[in-house]
């Protein structure tokens, strides 16, 4: 192992990403010693057995010693829990950092619980999938794809740039950006999509029996992208748009009086106004695919 960034990380929820960034941080040699903090019985034992962790327990004291860095791979909403049973037990000079969706929420309810001396970077990585759990993680989720820290004004720039390090070593490239335009930029590219998809699926969901069967046979025309977004976890988009609220409120506003102005296109017959509006977004999609994150 060459130098590792840190001697032992403490990931606080060892999920999809909490276990995939794990998986990462072995594979990389970035730490020496994998510890988790999971209050699942079966979260831990699934670590451990798949060797993605050294040591997991449910007792916050036990996990956090020794951490130089701490991880935050749980749901968003739980984020106030998990700084008050952690907060007594992080040591001077440790770094915690998280991989929450949203950002000023996460902020709000940790940052009162950390002791003087502890250093918090918050991060997310534009990254996963619709799975969760250590059994579905996978070392390779981050490479090439964007992680966005956002780190506190006043902040130490040496934990910075270790958090940092730490994506750059599992392959992401870093985006450092302010947390309230992290927020604004996630409603529009994450959370909107999602709640579209919730949507478009409950309604399918709702029609008569006979339809709802046409609707799962030729779902390849296009319903079948929706429902893999939309079997996201539950918890954790609950969080999200709990915790997001104001941005993503602000975010249907708009979309509405734009579904509205095309509805009022379909209605009027103005094949113009649609062949103008589609022309354009499928530039938007050209430029994904040109940058490699399609
Ligand atoms: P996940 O697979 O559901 O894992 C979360 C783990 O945290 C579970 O084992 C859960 O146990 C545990 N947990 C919940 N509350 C806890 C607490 N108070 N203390 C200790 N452990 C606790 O979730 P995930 O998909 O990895 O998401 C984790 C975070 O990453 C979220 O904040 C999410 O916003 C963010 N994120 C997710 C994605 C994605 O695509 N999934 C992408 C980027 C960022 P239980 O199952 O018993 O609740």
């Amino acid at each position: 192992m060459t130098q590792p960034l840190f001697e032992t990380i403490c990931f606080v929820g060892i999920g999809l990403i909490g276990s995939s960034l794990a998986r990462a941080v072995r594979k990389h040699g970035l730490a020496r010693r994998i510890v988790t903090l999971d209050l699942s019985e079966t979260a831990r034992r699934t670590a451990l057995e798949l060797g993605v962790v050294d040591y997991a327990t449910a007792d916050a004291a036990d996990a956090i010693k020794g951490a130089g860095l701490v991880v935050l791979g749980t749901p968003v909403g739980a984020t106030e829990e998990v700084a008050r049973a952690i907060g007594p037990h992080l040591e001077a000079g440790a770094i915690v950092t998280d991989v929450g969706s949203v950002k000023l929420a996460v902020i709000r309810d940790l940052v009162p619980h950390l002791p003087d001396g502890v250093h918090f970077v918050p991060g997310h990585p534009i990254a996963g999938t619709e799975h969760s759990g250590p059994e579905n993680g996978f070392a390779e989720l981050f490479e090439g794809r964007w992680c966005v820290v956002t780190p506190l004004s006043g902040g130490e720039q040496a934990a910075t740039d270790k958090v940092i390090a730490l994506w750059r070593g599992v392959g992401s490239m870093v985006e450092v950006m302010d947390p309230h335009h992290h927020d604004q930029v996630l409603a529009i590219t994450s959370h909107l999509p999602h709640l579209i998809a919730y949507t478009i699926v409950g309604t399918a969901n709702d029609l008569e029996g006979h339809l709802q069967q046409e609707v799962i046979k030729f779902s390849a025309s296009g319903f079948r992208d929706f429902t893999r977004i939309a079997a996201s976890d539950p918890v954790m988009w609950r969080d999200i748009f709990l915790n997001n609220r104001e941005a993503v409120l602000e975010v249907i506003q708009r979309f509405t009086e734009d579904l509205t102005a095309l509805q009022r296109a379909i209605r009027w017959g103005e094949g113009e106004v649609l062949l103008k509006h589609f022309s354009e977004t499928r530039a938007i999609r050209r430029a994904i695919i040109d940058a490699k994150q399609a």
